[in-house]
């Protein structure tokens, strides 16, 4: 990664981080060192490190810092956590969870974005993400059971199927609502007795889509 230089830019924002309730310290020292230029094309490089969510090309965005950061803080990671992110995008917010986790497993349904963000993880140099061109709506089977799962598109319910992919005692953060409004920011947490729901605020997400993934 890149080692302890810090863009002022980058020390800026994640200032206005804490300031709107981000309190976790290794999340913080990871957004502070991570260059969101990279994942930002040519046209936005100017807002960059702006609290904006950006297109990315697609029809898709990379989320906004604060949301990428309230979805990470709330998913308690720890060293031994194995994640599953559904919506790789940009890479941006698999780049910001791997440093946090043990592995982190990310689906991308167009396949122009999972290369780009293919060619990030590499050029940073995170060794801990597996990445898998398809569709994320059935979740990562061969590599379940997970202890946190991350969705970062906005699904109509909560999917079953990926409630049945995560470990008892696991977390998953996911944006609930349609595409027309803004959504829900849900946290559902898997007991041995079923799931515990609480809402995390409002959220503006690009559409979960089920089906074919695309070769372009
Ligand atoms: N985490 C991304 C945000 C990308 S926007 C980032 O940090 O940049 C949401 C992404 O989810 C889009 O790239 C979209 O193509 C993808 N997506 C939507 N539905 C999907 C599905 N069913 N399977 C895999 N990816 C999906």
């Amino acid at each position: 990664m890149n080692g302890e230089l810090r863009d002022p830019r980058a020390m800026q924002l994640v200032l206005e981080l804490r300031q709107n309730g981000i309190t976790d310290d290794k999340l913080i020292h990871v957004m502070e060192r991570l260059p969101r230029d990279l994942f930002v094309p040519q046209a936005f490089q100017a807002r960059a490190y702006e609290n904006l969510a950006l297109p990315i090309g697609y029809h898709q965005t990379v989320s906004q810092p604060h949301v990428v950061a309230l979805m990470t803080q709330s998913l308690e990671l720890n060293d031994r956590c194995k994640v599953l992110e559904i919506g790789t995008g940009s890479g941006y917010q698999a780049a910001v969870l791997a440093p946090l986790c043990r592995r982190l497993y990310t689906i991308e349904r167009h396949k122009g974005l999972l290369v780009a963000a293919e060619e990030r993880f590499k050029h940073l140099r995170i060794p801990n993400i597996t990445t898998r061109f398809g569709d994320g709506s059935k979740g990562w089977p061969e590599q379940a059971p997970f202890d946190r799962i991350i969705v970062t598109a906005a699904a109509i319910d909560i999917p079953p199927v990926l409630v049945e992919q995560l470990a008892i005692g696991g977390i998953m953060v996911v944006p609930i609502g349609d595409d027309q409004h803004d959504q829900r920011l849900v946290k559902v947490v898997r007991t041995d007795e079923g799931t515990k729901i609480s809402d995390l605020g409002w959220v503006r997400f690009v559409p979960f889509v089920e089906g074919e993934a695309l070769e372009h």
